[in-house]
């Protein structure tokens, strides 16, 4: 059998961490080395100290695993980070400053000048900010700081991409639909949310308003300059357990044929399909007929959750269309984001492991 390459996760007991461990259980590429927590957890085993509260039953290969302090002396080639905001920042930037490469979930690092906000769709060429931060930061035993986007901006960012890239994109209007796992676990009260809808989360619009302009900025010279179009967000917590839905409106600088805009959206591909990284989905964005469409309940599974959902498209009496998105928080929201990018820097030669000959050859 393949050596595979050791990853651990930080935030492991956590809503993040448990995709981790479930998306991670027989990956070709990777295997968990070692996981961590906080000081609730440390020293016990994940089994006695984790609520598992995915479906599917707590994968066997985790339950024995001891949870570690979050320092960095874990036995794994590269971090996998789930931890909340009020500590990533410099738990993180301590893994890459000791060699790790570290793969990011957080808003901590995601708009620093130097790290990559990665989407292997969009931006694999963002990645030629590392030696750059490595530089700036003076990370130099190899560690560097990768993230993902936040769980709504990456829904949305698969189908504005290949609108910008085929028409420029001139603005985007966007109303959310969150669902309640995107808080963490125990989240919001269900005496909060239950018959209700809050039309606030935290620092969420702010995200939302700036992310999708880095990831789809151009790089030169080891800076990223922002893409030139406006995002207005609303953004909402509803009871739903899985899944954001996003009513998006787009005004474009080339007006296309409602046809010529699908279309676009639909055979989008890029590098992680070409490359048939194991995470990728097929079809990075899937548009429904459905006059229903998409739903979170129904639809949030689909390409294992690894594409945003579209449908509705129509002519928009304000800017020029509008359509509804689907993106499953959790996975190309959260973990699988973070698992995808780590299997981009793997094939692309950013992670040194003496694993990845004989991984990628063989893939
Ligand atoms: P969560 O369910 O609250 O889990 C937090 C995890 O961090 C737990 O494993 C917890 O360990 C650990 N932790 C908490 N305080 C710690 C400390 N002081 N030191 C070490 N570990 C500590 O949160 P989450 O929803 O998974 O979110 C994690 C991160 O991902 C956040 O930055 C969030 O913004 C981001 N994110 C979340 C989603 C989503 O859909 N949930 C999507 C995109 C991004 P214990 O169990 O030991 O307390």
């Amino acid at each position: 059998m393949n050596r595979k390459v050791k990853v651990g996760i930080l935030g492991a007991t956590g809503t993040v961490g448990q995709r981790f461990i479930q998306l991670l259980e027989n990956h070709p590429w990777f295997e968990v080395g070692d996981i961590a927590a906080s000081d609730r957890s440390q020293g016990k085993l994940y089994a006695e100290v984790c609520q598992w509260k995915i479906s599917g039953q707590m994968p066997e290969y985790i339950r024995q695993f001891s949870v570690k302090e979050c320092v960095p002396n874990l036995d794994c080639e590269l971090v996998l980070s789930g931890l909340p905001s009020s500590i990533a920042g410099e738990v993180e930037t301590a893994f890459a400053q000791a060699g790790y490469p570290v793969l990011s979930n957080s808003k901590n690092h995601r708009m620093d000048e130097d790290v990559p906000l990665l989407v292997p769709e969009i931006n694999a060429e963002h990645l030629d900010l590392i030696p750059f931060q490595k530089k700036n930061q003076k990370f130099e035993t190899g560690g560097y700081i990768v993230t993902n986007p936040n769980c709504t901006t990456m829904a949305m960012i698969l189908a504005l991409a290949p609108l910008h890239h085929e028409f420029g994109l001139e603005c985007v209007s966007v109303v959310t639909m969150q669902a309640l796992s995107g808080a963490g676990y125990p989240g919001v009260a269900s005496m909060d949310l239950l018959d209700n809808v809050i039309p606030y989360i935290a620092d969420e619009e702010e995200k939302v308003e700036v992310e999708p302009r880095k990831i789809l900025g151009t790089l030169s010279d080891g800076k990223i300059t922002f893409a030139d179009f406006k995002v207005s967000a609303h953004c909402h917590r509803v009871h739903v357990l899985d899944g954001h839905l996003e009513a998006v409106s787009v005004g474009l600088r080339r007006r296309p044929k409602k046809e010529q805009l699908i279309h676009a959206m639909t055979s989008f591909r890029s590098i992680p399909q070409a490359l048939n990284l194991p995470s990728a989905p097929q079809r990075p964005v899937v548009y429904l007929e459905g006059v229903d469409r998409p739903q979170p309940r129904l639809d949030r599974d689909l390409e294992r959750g690894m594409a945003t959902i579209v449908g509705r498209v129509r002519e928009c009496s304000v800017l020029d269309y509008k359509f509804d998105l689907l993106g499953h928080n959790t996975i190309r929201g959260a973990a699988g984001a973070a698992i995808l990018n780590a299997e981009l820097l793997l094939a692309q030669g950013w992670l040194k492991t003496a694993a990845r000959e004989e991984i990628v050859t063989k893939a």
